[in-house]
């Protein structure tokens, strides 16, 4: 099936399931890759957006995905329930769920503290109608419960997730009774200023990619494979028949180069000489060859000044080796991935063998030591942490913890840029 099929067959599903279905369902059934099912959901919302005719929208809630109603048509499709959705939220109501949003878990009693008053009653009315749930107990005397909001409310005010509220200061409630306008633009604009620049770094392995893809797409921002420019060069090489050591050869080489970066359907292009060097860049031999011409410094200069120039222009997540110690040093946001060798080999190995390559872990783990000697032993732009990089060792890690992590740091910062402490 091709593209267009893919956005009717799910666009189909997700009218038949009438609830939100898994990535991991959809893609199961469509036999698309996740990254896949999350553009084709992103891709079906703008079509619905861009169609004044149509009552519909899609909405991405964590790893799930439904067909919802426009929430223009709110009160429409109300009047036709008759539900209590329909109805308005009176002012202590909105303010009572902005509290529990912006510092969930609560308990009652923190919330009268914040509102001065009590809101029992509130918060029973905001149970009763889906927007806030009980979330556990706290371990003292009565076990007071937890609150928290819930899946319905972020539906309902078009949020992916809580991380995703606008950095709004604790006492400005009307900015969350405005994300209930039925404009969405509206709700959208409010959503927190984009950070310029977030730098992942660290060795082969570590997850940086994944992360920096997932992150890039719950920030809605653009993502930066800076590798893949190195990996480009080092194909180049490969093919001309250059060893990607010799310096002098590799600079002739850069003057007859062009590369620049395209991104469709979200995903990158590096394009060398007109050329998409994607599908050739994957494999073990270029990714030694990318290791050792980046070594020189006419390529660094050549790669960073293309990265430079992309991060100037619009925000991006850059994963690379040195964006947070020489690329972007005053990226507002860096982070530095790790894990143990033999996970990261393990991962690597996978994702060799999803590309159809024939691999041994210890072959992999071998190569993969080697190459982190060579890259963070280097002497110009060394693999290495930036001294105000956070660390995440992600060995036992999920893919989603790496990133909720990652938001939670990022949204701290933005709340609080001239520091405090983390909840
Ligand atoms: O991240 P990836 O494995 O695609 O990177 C391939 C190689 O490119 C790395 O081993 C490293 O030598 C080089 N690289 C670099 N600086 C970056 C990104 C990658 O030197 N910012």
């Amino acid at each position: 099936m091709d593209w267009v099929q893919n956005m009717a067959a799910m666009e189909a599903l997700l009218f038949a399931a009438g609830d939100p279905l898994s990535c991991e369902r959809i893609a199961s059934i469509l036999d698309i890759s996740e990254d896949d099912v999350f553009l084709l959901a992103e891709q079906l919302k703008r079509r619905y957006a861009l169609d004044p005719a149509s009552g519909l929208t899609v909405r991405v809630l964590d790893d799930r995905v439904s067909l919802v109603t426009d929430p223009k048509y709110r009160e429409t499709v109300a009047t036709f329930f008759g539900d209590v959705r329909g109805q308005k939220l009176s002012e202590a109501a909105y303010e009572t769920l902005a509290v529990i949003a912006y510092n969930a878990p609560v308990t009652r009693a923190e919330i009268e503290t914040v509102r001065g008053v009590n809101s029992d009653s509130v918060v029973s009315r905001l149970i009763d109608r889906g927007l806030v749930q009980e979330a556990g107990t706290l371990d003292l005397p009565g076990r007071p419960a937890l609150l928290d909001v819930t899946s319905q409310f972020l539906l309902e005010f078009g949020l992916s997730s809580a991380n995703e509220l606008p950095p709004v200061d604790l006492m400005m409630y009307d900015s969350v009774q405005q994300l209930m306008h039925p404009d969405l633009a509206v709700a959208r604009d409010m959503v927190p200023v984009r950070p310029p620049v977030i730098a992942i770094d660290g060795p082969s392995g570590a997850g940086k990619s994944t992360a920096a893809k997932r992150l890039a797409r719950r920030l809605g921002i653009g993502f930066l494979d800076t590798g893949a420019m190195y990996r480009a060069l080092g194909y180049k090489a490969l093919q001309l028949g250059i060893s990607p050591s010799d310096e002098v050869a590799v600079e002739e080489m850069l003057k007859n180069t062009n590369m620049s970066i395209e991104f469709s359907s979200g995903l990158q292009k590096t394009i060398v000489d007109g050329e998409d060097t994607e599908p050739f860049i994957r494999t073990t031999e270029v990714a030694r060859a990318a290791s050792d011409i980046s070594a020189l410094p006419s390529v660094r200069s050549y790669c960073v000044r293309l990265q430079r120039e992309l991060g100037d222009k619009q925000p991006f997540v850059l994963d690379g080796r040195d964006i947070g110690t020489y690329v972007f040093p005053n990226a507002p946001y860096k982070f530095f991935l790790t894990a143990s060798t033999e996970v990261r080999a393990k991962r690597r190995l996978q994702d060799l063998q999803r590309l159809g390559k024939e691999a041994t872990l210890e072959s992999v783990m071998d190569e993969i030591q080697k190459r982190d000697a060579q890259d963070s032993g280097r002497a110009l732009a060394p693999a290495k942490r930036a001294s105000d990089a956070m660390l995440i060792d992600t060995s036992d890690m999920s893919e989603e913890e790496v990133v909720d992590i990652m938001v939670d740091v990022i949204r701290h910062k933005e709340r609080y840029p001239y520091g405090g402490a983390v909840r």
